[in-house]
C-alpha cells in the first residue's frame, strides 16, 4: 500500500531490465534533478498509458447503480432491524450518489431514520438537515419532519419540537388532498400522539439520552517546551555525529508523563484493502467497511456519519467544515487524480499532499536553496550518519544555544534562533538517504513521480490561484529538461517516507456487534509525518509508548527516563515480537543501520536462541525445559531425553494450524466446536510447550473468548488470568500488552457481576494503559465508567466471584 501496485512495480522492474547500463548508471546519481531529468525522458506514452488503465481499474468516481444496490441492501438491514449495519450501507450509498439529486437525499433520509432507532438524535437531525439541502422529495416530506419532532422531543427540545409539530399540521392539512403521501393515517395517529407528549411535557425538559462519551479535550505536555513544538520541557534536543539528532530527558521523567504530543504535518489514510476499490469485484458490493469507510480522510477520528466528497466516492469525512478545509487545501487536486493515486500508494500521495500543504512559495524557496548551495543534495550529507536523521542547508547562527550539539556543532532542522520547527522546513530536512536507495528504486520512484506530474499538467496545475509563476513553473513539468521544483520537491518527499514515515494507528474491535467482550486490534489507519516523534531514535527496548488519536501523536514515557538519557522509541521490530535477527534485517534494509540498543547488545552477548522471549520446549519423558540448539537437551540432571529442533517445531506448527481453524469456528459462531479443539489443543501444548509460551497464552486468550461469548463468565475470567501470565512473563507486568489483557479480563469480571475482583482489575488496567496512553484514552476512560458502574451497585456478600 506504501508502494506503487504490483503490476505498475512489475512494470517498471520489466522497463529497468531494457535500459542499457549507461542509463542504470546516471541513475545512481544522487542529484535529484539528476534522477528526475532522466526519469522524464524514460517515461514513454505507452507507460502513461498503462498506468492510465490500472487507475481505471480503480473505482473513484460515482457509480448512480452501486448508489441504488446499496441503499436496497442498506434497506433490507433495516428490516432486520440491524441499524447499524443500515447505517453503514446507506453511507456507501450516499458516497456513490450525485449532490443535489434525490438519491442522495434518501440516503441521507433513510440514514436519519437508522440513527433514531439507535437513539442518536443529534446524528439523526444533522442527517434530516442534509436530505433536505439536497431536495428531500416535497410529497415525501411530513414523514421526515415527525422524524424531526420526535428527535426534538427526545432530545428534551420542547419548544423546537413544539414548533415543528406544529409546522407539520400545517403541511400536513396541505397534503391532506395529495394522493401521494406516505400512509397519511398513520401518520396522523403518531402525530396527535407526539403533541399530547410535548404538552405533557412542560418541565425544563429530559435530560439528554447518553450519546457516545466524548472524552475531555485532550491537554498537552505539563509544561511546554517553546523550542522544540509540541514537546515538554524535560525534552532537550541534541546532536551528536554517531547518533546524529536525538532527544535526552533534561530531569528525570517518571512513568506514564507526556513528553510529546504532535499533529503530523500531513497524513493519508490508508486506503486498505485496494482490491475492495476495484472495478467489477464483488468485493466492492458486499458492503464490508474499511478503516476508509469509518474514519476522516482528513482528521482521521472515527466518523458515525459520513459527509462524503462531492466529486468522488472515495473521500469521506466526519463534518462539512473538515470536507470543505480538505478540498481548499489539496483534495481539490486530489479528487480528479483518485484512481492514479490509489495505484501509485501512500507514499506518492503523501508527497503530493505535502507539497500541497505547503504552498509553492515555501516548496520553491527550499528547493531554490538546495540547488544554491549545493550541486548535489546529498554532498553535504556526512557518509554513515544514521538514519531518520536530518540535514540542514542553511547555517545554523545560534551555536551558543541549549540546543547546539555536544561539540558546539549547530543543529540541522532548527532555525535562527536554535528552535526546531515543526513546519514545513523540519519536514524538509528529514534525510531522503538518496545515496543508500538503489538505482532502480530511484527510477521506480522518480518515474511515479514525473508521470503524475503530468498528470497534474494535463489537469491545469497548480490553480491560478498561486500566481503567475506557480503556473509557469508547474507548466513547464517534464516535457522540458528542467524539472519542476514540485517534481523535485515530491521525489524528495517519497525517498524521505521510507526512512521517517509514521504509521497512524488506532485500535479497532475485531468482533462483531453486539460482542459483551471486545476483541481490539491495532490496525494502521494512515501515514503521515511527524518533525518531532521523527527526532527520536529507535530502540528494540523503547523506554515510551506512542499513540494516536486522530492525526495526533502522544508519546508518553513508559519507565523511569532518568535525567540525560536517551529518549527512545520502537520504529516497529520490538524485543517481545521479533528475535535480533529478524529485527536486524528489517532495520537494515528499511531503515539502513545496524541497531546497537540495549536489547541487541544483550542477545549479542548471551547468543540468540538460548532463551527464547516466546517461550521455551519441554522434555517428553520428564516435563523439564529443554536446552540448546539443536537437538535439544533436557534439563533435568537424571534425564538424558535428547529431542531434534525439526521435529519439534513441527509439531508446533501443526498445533498454531489447528488454533487458528479454532479462530475461524470462533468467528463463524461456532463456539461448541472451538472450545472442543482448543482443548485438545490445550492438553497437547501442554505436554511439549512450557506453560509461558506464547502459543499457550493464544490458546487460554480464545478459550476465554469463546466461554465469553457463550456467558460463561466465571471460566472465561479463569483463563484469561493463565494467559495474563504468559503476557506478563513474555512483555513484563507494565507493558501496554498486559494492559490490553486486563482490560479484557475486567469486562469479564465486570459483565459476571464479580464486583470485588472487577474493580481491583479495572484499577490495575487503569494504571497500566493510563501509563502507555495517557487518561484520555478511551479504553481508560471506559474502565472509569465501569468502576462507577460497579460503586453504585448494593454489595451483595454472597455475590458470586468468577
Ligand atoms: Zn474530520
Ligand atoms: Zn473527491
Ligand atoms: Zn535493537
Ligand atoms: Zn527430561
Amino acid at each position: 500500500m506504501d508502494l506503487p501496485v504490483e503490476e505498475w512495480r512489475a512494470h517498471v522492474h520489466r522497463r529497468w531490465r531494457q535500459l542499457p547500463s549507461s542509463a542504470q548508471a546516471a541513475l545512481r546519481t544522487s542529484a535529484l534533478r539528476e534522477v528526475l531529468r532522466h526519469c522524464s525522458s524514460l517515461l514513454q506514452p505507452e507507460d502513461e498509458g498503462f498506468l492510465q488503465r490500472l487507475a481505471e481499474g480503480f473505482s473513484v468516481e460515482k457509480d448512480p447503480d452501486a448508489c441504488l444496490l446499496y441503499k436496497e441492501e442498506g434497506n433490507k438491514a433495516f428490516l432486520r432491524k440491524a441499524y447499524q449495519a443500515a447505517a453503514g450501507l446507506y453511507s456507501k450509498g450516499a458516497s456513490h450518489a450525485r449532490p443535489n439529486t434525490q438519491e442522495m437525499a434518501l440516503c441521507f433520509a433513510n440514514r436519519s431514520a437508522a440513527f433514531f432507532h439507535l437513539a442518536q438524535y443529534e446524528t439523526c437531525l444533522e442527517d434530516i438537515g442534509r436530505a433536505q439541502r439536497h431536495g428531500y422529495p416535497e410529497r415525501l416530506r411530513p414523514k421526515l419532519m415527525l422524524r424531526k419532532a420526535e428527535c426534538l422531543v427526545a432530545l428534551g427540545r420542547q419548544q423546537e419540537a413544539a414548533l415543528a409539530v406544529r409546522d407539520l399540521e400545517q403541511s400536513g392539512a396541505a397534503q391532506q388532498a395529495s394522493t401521494g403521501a406516505p400512509d397519511l393515517q398513520a401518520l396522523q395517529r403518531r402525530l396527535s400522539h407526539l403533541k399530547a407528549r410535548v404538552r405533557e411535557d412542560t418541565g425544563p425538559g429530559e435530560a439528554p439520552p447518553l450519546s457516545v462519551s466524548h472524552a475531555s479535550e485532550e491537554v498537552g505536555p505539563r509544561a511546554k517546551n517553546e523550542r522544540i513544538p509540541g514537546t515538554s520541557l524535560s525534552v532537550s534536543l541534541r546532536s551528536d555525529p554517531s547518533r546524529g539528532r536525538y532527544l535526552i530527558a533534561t530531569e528525570d521523567v517518571f512513568p506514564g508523563e507526556l513528553l510529546v504530543k504532535e499533529e503530523a504535518f500531513v497524513s493519508v489514510l490508508n486506503p486498505g484493502e485496494t482490491a475492495g476499490l476495484r472495478r467489477g469485484l464483488e468485493a466492492q458490493r458486499d458492503g464490508r467497511a474499511t478503516p476508509g469507510d469509518c474514519h476522516c480522510h482528513r482528521c482521521l477520528k472515527p466518523i458515525v456519519a459520513t459527509v462524503p466528497c462531492e466529486g468522488c466516492s472515495y473521500a469521506k469525512y466526519c463534518s462539512q467544515q473538515c470536507l470543505q478545509v480538505a478540498w481548499e487545501r489539496y483534495h481539490r487536486v486530489e479528487c480528479p487524480l483518485g484512481g492514479t493515486l490509489l495505484t501509485l500508494g501512500v507514499f506518492c500521495h503523501v508527497a503530493l499532499r505535502t507539497v500541497l500543504l505547503a504552498g509553492f512559495e515555501a516548496v520553491s524557496n527550499l528547493i531554490k536553496t538546495v540547488q544554491g548551495t549545493v550541486s548535489s543534495e546529498a554532498a553535504s550529507v556526512p557518509d554513515g550518519q544514521p538514519p531518520g536523521q536530518k540535514l540542514n542547508t542553511r547555517p545554523n547562527l545560534a551555536e551558543s544555544s541549549p540546543h547546539g550539539g555536544a561539540s558546539g556543532v549547530p543543529i540541522p532542522g532548527c532555525d535562527r534562533d536554535g528552535s526546531y520547527q515543526s513546519s514545513y522546513y523540519a519536514v524538509f530536512h528529514l534525510l531522503p538517504h538518496t545515496k543508500k536507495h538503489s538505482p532502480e528504486h530511484k527510477f521506480l520512484c522518480g518515474l511515479s513521480i514525473v508521470a503524475l506530474c503530468r498528470k497534474l499538467g494535463e489537469a491545469d496545475w497548480p490553480p491560478r490561484a498561486q500566481g503567475p509563476s506557480a503556473q509557469e513553473a508547474a507548466l513547464t513539468t517534464e516535457r522540458t529538461p528542467e524539472p519542476s521544483v514540485w517534481a523535485e520537491a515530491m521525489l524528495r518527499h517519497v525517498l524521505q517516507l521510507h526512512c521517517n514515515a509514521q504509521g497512524v494507528t488506532a485500535l479497532q474491535e475485531a468482533g462483531s456487534e453486539g460482542d459483551l467482550v471486545t476483541e481490539c486490534q491495532q490496525v494502521r489507519l494512515a501515514t503521515g509525518l511527524f518533525p518531532a516523534i521523527s527526532l527520536m531514535n529507535h530502540s528494540c527496548r523503547p523506554n515510551t509508548s506512542l499513540s494516536f488519536r486522530g492525526s495526533v501523536g502522544s508519546v508518553h514515557a513508559s519507565q523511569l527516563i532518568a535525567r540525560g538519557q536517551e529518549i527512545l522509541h520502537c520504529y516497529g521490530p520490538h524485543e517481545g515480537r521479533m528475535d535480533a535477527a529478524t529485527r536486524q534485517q528489517k532495520l537494515r534494509s528499511q531503515y539502513f543501520f545496524d541497531c546497537r540498543c540495549q536489547a541487541c547488545q544483550e542477545e549479542e552477548v548471551h547468543g540468540a536462541g538460548v532463551t527464547p522471549k516466546q517461550g521455551g520446549f519441554r522434555c517428553p519423558t520428564c516435563r523439564a525445559a529443554l536446552q540448546g540448539l539443536d537437538p535439544l537437551g533436557c534439563s533435568s540432571g537424571s534425564c538424558r531425553a535428547q529431542v531434534s529442533r525439526a521435529h519439534l517445531l513441527g509439531q508446533l506448527g501443526d498445533l498454531q494450524q489447528r488454533v487458528e481453524m479454532a479462530g475461524e469456528l470462533l468467528r463463524g459462531d461456532r463456539t461448541a466446536r472451538a472450545v472442543q479443539l482448543l482443548l485438545a489443543c490445550r492438553r497437547e501444548a501442554e505436554d511439549f510447550l512450557t506453560s509461558e509460551h506464547v502459543l499457550m497464552g493464544e490458546i487460554e486468550d480464545r478459550l476465554a473468548q469463546a466461554y465469553a461469548s457463550l456467558g460463561d463468565w466465571p471460566k472465561s475470567a479463569a483463563h484469561l488470568q493463565n494467559s495474563l501470565q504468559v503476557v506478563k512473563a513474555q512483555h513484563g507486568p507494565a507493558s501496554v500488552e498486559m494492559g490490553h489483557e486486563l482490560f479484557k479480563l475486567a469486562q469479564v469480571l465486570f459483565n459476571g457481576f464479580a464486583v470485588t475482583e472487577a474493580v481491583s482489575v479495572i484499577e490495575k488496567a487503569e494504571k497500566v494503559l493510563s501509563l502507555h496512553y495517557g487518561p484520555e484514552n478511551e479504553q481508560v476512560q471506559e474502565l472509569q465508567q465501569m468502576k462507577a458502574c460497579l460503586r453504585e451497585l448494593p454489595s451483595h456478600p454472597g455475590e458470586p466471584t468468577a
